[in-house]
């Protein structure tokens, strides 16, 4: 089998990276516009036990994973001068490049065809040349652009404005500050994912970004600093490319059209408040894996990987809409006392928690496990 992938994100080096190891013999050829080693973002948080299906499938690369990880146990809101702590969470983060490096070098051993800085050929002549045209082209993906009405794509621009920084403080928690800005709150998303590193994601909406003036890529990230000034204690901010983007909201109701598949942020968005992107993405590439393993034609290999996977995303991407809605609509929950504030926020406003987080499905992730080693038994 000749498999296009387009994107080579996490999900589609990752998909790539399966593909060959259960069956070697498929040609796999990844496109990426960016340069190895080039990638958006800083780091990338992961809530306990969700990549149990990844390690399932590759043991070894999620060996190489922890050996990256920083981990932390408490979840912190910081809030008009206060810093409530709340133990007993479990999360772990590593660098986006860091991950992608892992990625690229599992693809490389194994075999695909990288093809880095270089967009991919039109989709048409992609679709005729292979069997199947894998679209891990991310959340703005023209691949599904381009056939929007037969994936029956909504793709929802939201209120949510965000800016993916870096800091030289180093947080201990997963810690979620509010500032009330004289023109309306902004929030912070932060959390340490390298040595003397921690993720900085300033959210806010669009009114409050445009009245405030920081809309203006020049003027960032020094004045939010500023905003931050408390929280930062001194510390610094850093982004290559300071740019606001606009959280989109993405869902399809078909992640296939002939041989042409949807895969990661391409077929689904999730709310970064949730930190739950990334392993849809990877957990879609293990159960693409497993299906264009187990079928011969390509049509029931696409019908087999959604309905392996639409229902779970479904339910995450729930959680993540209740979680997008209650930051997009902090200005209705601040002025709260602290103490409530904070329960407010880390249940948004008792309707989840990050304890519900990420559902992880032990029979599948068992599931998942003994298909990978029946599957490499059987290619050896
Ligand atoms: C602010 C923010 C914070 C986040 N934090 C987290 C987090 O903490 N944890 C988490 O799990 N997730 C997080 N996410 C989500 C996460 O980044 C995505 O879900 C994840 O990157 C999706 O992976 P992907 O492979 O589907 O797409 P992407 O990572 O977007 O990769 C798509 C790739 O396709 C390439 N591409 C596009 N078109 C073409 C083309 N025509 N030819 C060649 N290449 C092309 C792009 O260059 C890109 O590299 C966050 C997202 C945001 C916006």
């Amino acid at each position: 089998m000749r498999i296009a992938v387009i994107g080579g994100g996490p999900g589609g080096l990752y998909l790539s990276a399966l593909v060959k190891k259960v069956a070697p013999r498929h040609e796999v050829v990844l496109w990426e516009r960016g340069a190895a080693g080039d990638s958006v973002g800083y780091g990338v948080v992961f809530s306990d036990g969700a990549l149990g299906g990844v390690q399932a499938a590759d043991p070894e690369l999620f060996d190489r994973l922890i050996e990256s990880f920083v981990r932390w146990e408490s979840v912190d809101v910081t809030y008009r001068g206060r810093t409530l702590s709340h133990p007993g969470y479990s999360f772990s983060a590593i660098e986006r490049r860091q991950l992608s490096r892992l990625l690229r070098l599992r693809c490389e051993s194994r075999g695909v065809d990288l093809r880095f800085g270089t967009a991919a050929p039109p989709l048409p002549l992609l679709r005729n040349d292979f069997d199947v045209v894998v679209a891990a082209d991310g959340v703005g993906s023209s691949a599904r652009n381009t056939y929007a009405d037969a994936f029956g794509a909504r793709v929802e621009p939201r209120d949510s404005r965000y800016l993916w920084l870096a800091t030289d403080r180093v947080f201990d928690a997963l810690t979620f500050a509010v500032v009330e800005t004289e023109h309306g709150p902004m929030q912070v998303h932060a959390y340490p994912y390298a040595p003397g590193r921690s993720t900085f994601i300033v959210e806010t909406t669009d009114r409050v970004l445009r009245a405030s003036g920081l809309e203006d890529p020049g003027r960032v990230p020094e004045a939010i600093a500023r905003q931050f000034d408390e929280l930062l204690d001194g510390h610094q901010l850093f982004c290559a490319n300071p740019r606001w983007g606009r959280f989109l909201s993405v869902h399809n109701e078909r992640w296939s059209h002939g041989n042409l598949v949807l895969l990661g942020d391409a077929a689904h968005t999730t709310h970064f408040s949730i930190g739950s992107g990334t392993k849809l993405a990877m957990e879609d590439a293990v159960a693409l894996a497993m299906a264009l393993t187990d079928h011969r034609r390509v049509p029931d290999a696409l019908a087999a990987y959604q309905a392996a996977r639409q229902p779970a995303v479904q339910r995450l991407q729930h959680v993540a809409e209740t979680s997008r809605d209650w930051f997009e609509h902090v200005h209705e929950h601040v002025g709260r006392p602290p103490e409530e504030f904070a329960l407010h926020l880390l249940t948004r406003s008792g309707r989840i928690s990050h304890r519900d987080l990420p559902l992880t499905d032990r029979a599948q992730v068992d599931r998942v496990r003994a298909w990978f080693a029946e599957a490499l038994a059987t290619a050896s």
